[in-house]
């Protein structure tokens, strides 16, 4: 048989970063997008393996959440077999690769089997930790050097070859994988000279919202990290420049800090709503309460791509509804141009921002953005006989079908998607309701609420869940609410993630907050 000459996939060794999402690098992100299969580590985000395509193939390996993964001589089986096979692999690690990582054995594992890979360097624990927690790791008065070490020693052994005294005498000393034995790493320092005074900070789940800081000094943090059940995955931070926390320390004056709040839309639209909340110090819960899937026929929607020209005008009711109009023109090999000439209308501005992505002129988005606000915008115009297209969701509500008929429009509406309920995210919310420290859920479309209403019907979280304060985009989805039993507290200006954003943060900054929860 002659040999495969396909080329050899390579083999990303990506940082992942410390765990916030928005932490990976550019050339990392990029990396991801467009691999074809994902190895990914314990510590590395789900929000990241979002961003891989859906038909990666996706590896877990090392333990997660108390389950055992893949073994790390199997995953170097598997990124090898996939890269013979010409896929390129992305391995997720978490923080830097080069960091206790232990890309050397991997990386002579790919070496030995002729598969070339990359490494791309991550944030590292420490410096997501250092930033997150407000903790500069040199200051000019307190000290210039760092020394990162793993506390993954054996300090009751003589001889366990740590220079326990150099690490004593560190400018600031980081130390990894520290938890099991801090009690005897505490002694070991102090009897290498470390002073009992030295300030030190544990950060566990550094950049996540489960991040959690406790601060004390050498002498006390064992005893305190005891006391507060304080677990891995954590680093120690020691030196006085603990102490500047006071100054830096950013995000525990956030407005939203130490509140959790729940985003209830579909998983691969939440990002940019989690990102503004979470810059605001926001915990965010993804709880995704509906998916989109496809309609059950496109059918209507082929007849309709097979005349565009025919149309006066396009309206777009969503975001998604632009997204999966186009990928059925691309996947049809219909044409662009066809709508050249025809009035595509956005119902607001992100539906009209995914419409200008491809290139095309959007002609009206209404001052008001929601199916009233496109009727009023077009009632000055004579609309009798005008063919008008809109592709939208199977179910959706109708006022801007009915008002455009009765005023003499043939509409034509065609199923792109349609919306399932999903379970997502749903224990979450629970375990989050149960514990009482749930602040606000987020509705941005009718849809999830009736989605997410239906997760808890009938059950004693379901009468917890409709105590808790509620913001709906618009008023359409505030109504929807209100009849499902929800407490509706806001409903922003602007029907927008950015007016609804906007809104969360002015209501909570007016509020008395609650106590900031890592602190
Ligand atoms: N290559 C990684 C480190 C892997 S070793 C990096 O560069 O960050 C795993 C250890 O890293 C954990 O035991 C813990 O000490 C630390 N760590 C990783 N992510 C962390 C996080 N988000 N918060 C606190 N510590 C973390």
């Amino acid at each position: 048989m002659r040999r495969s000459r396909r080329p050899k996939g390579t083999v990303h060794l990506v940082g992942a970063g410390p765990g916030d999402p928005g932490l990976i690098t550019v050339r990392g992100r990029d990396l991801l997008s467009r691999a074809d299969v994902v190895v990914c580590d314990a510590l590395a985000s789900r929000e990241l393996l979002d961003l891989a395509p859906a038909r990666a193939e996706r590896i877990h390996a090392g333990r997660r959440g108390g389950r055992a993964g893949t073994e790390p001589t199997s995953v170097h089986r598997l990124m090898i077999d996939r890269a013979r096979r010409g896929l390129d692999v992305v391995h997720l690690k978490g923080g830097d690769p080069s960091l206790f990582g232990r890309i050397g054995e991997e990386a002579k594992a790919l070496r030995r089997a002729r598969v070339p890979f990359e490494i791309v360097p991550g944030v590292t624990a420490a410096l997501g930790a250092a930033a997150f927690a407000g903790i500069p790791l040199t200051d000019r008065r307190h000290a210039s050097s760092v020394t990162l070490a793993t506390g993954h020693l054996e300090p009751g052994k003589r001889g366990d070859g740590t220079d326990w005294e150099a690490l004593a005498r560190s400018g600031t000393l980081v130390l990894y994988m520290v938890f099991r034995r801090l009690a005897g790493i505490v002694e070991r320092l102090a009897d290498a000279g470390m002073a009992a005074t030295t300030p030190v900070a544990l950060v566990r789940w550094a950049t996540l919202p489960e991040e959690e800081i406790l601060v004390g000094t050498l002498a006390d943090i064992a005893a305190r990290a005891r006391a507060a059940r304080f677990g891995p995955p954590a680093l120690f931070l020691a030196g006085s420049v603990v102490r500047l926390r006071r100054v830096l320390d950013w995000r525990s004056r956030l407005p939203l800090r130490g509140r959790c709040i729940v985003i209830t839309r579909p998983r691969h639209q939440a990002a940019p709503f989690s990102e503004a909340l979470r810059a605001q110090g926001a915990t965010v819960l993804l709880a995704p309460a509906i998916e989109l899937v496809p309609p059950r026929t496109f059918a209507p929607l082929d007849r309709a791509l097979a005349r565009l020209g025919a149309y006066d005008a396009v309206i777009f009711t969503s975001a998604n509804g632009v997204a999966r109009f186009f990928a059925r023109l691309d996947a049809k090999r219909a044409d662009v141009r066809d709508l050249k000439g025809v009035e595509l209308i956005a119902i607001g501005p992100a539906t009209a921002a995914a419409i200008a992505e491809r290139g095309l002129r959007v002609a009206m988005v209404p001052e008001e953005f929601r199916a009233e606000g496109i009727v009023r915008a077009l009632s000055r115009r004579d609309l009798r006989g005008a063919r008008v297209l809109i592709p939208r969701a199977t179910v959706a509500r109708d006022v801007l079908v009915r008002a455009l008929r009765e005023r003499g429009a043939e509409v034509e509406v065609v199923p792109v998607y349609r919306t399932v309920r999903s379970r997502e995210g749903a224990a979450l919310v629970r375990a989050a309701l149960r514990s009482g420290r749930l602040d606000l859920v987020t509705f941005t479309s009718s849809s999830t609420v009736s989605s997410f209403a239906a997760l808890f019907r009938g059950r004693r979280d379901g009468r917890r869940l409709r105590k808790v304060a509620v913001a709906a985009i618009g008023p359409i989805t505030a109504a929807t609410a209100r009849r499902e039993g929800f407490r509706v507290v806001l409903v922003p200006k602007s029907y927008t993630v950015g007016g609804l954003t906007e809104a969360i943060v002015r209501r909570f900054r007016n509020s008395p907050s609650g106590t900031p929860r890592g602190t």
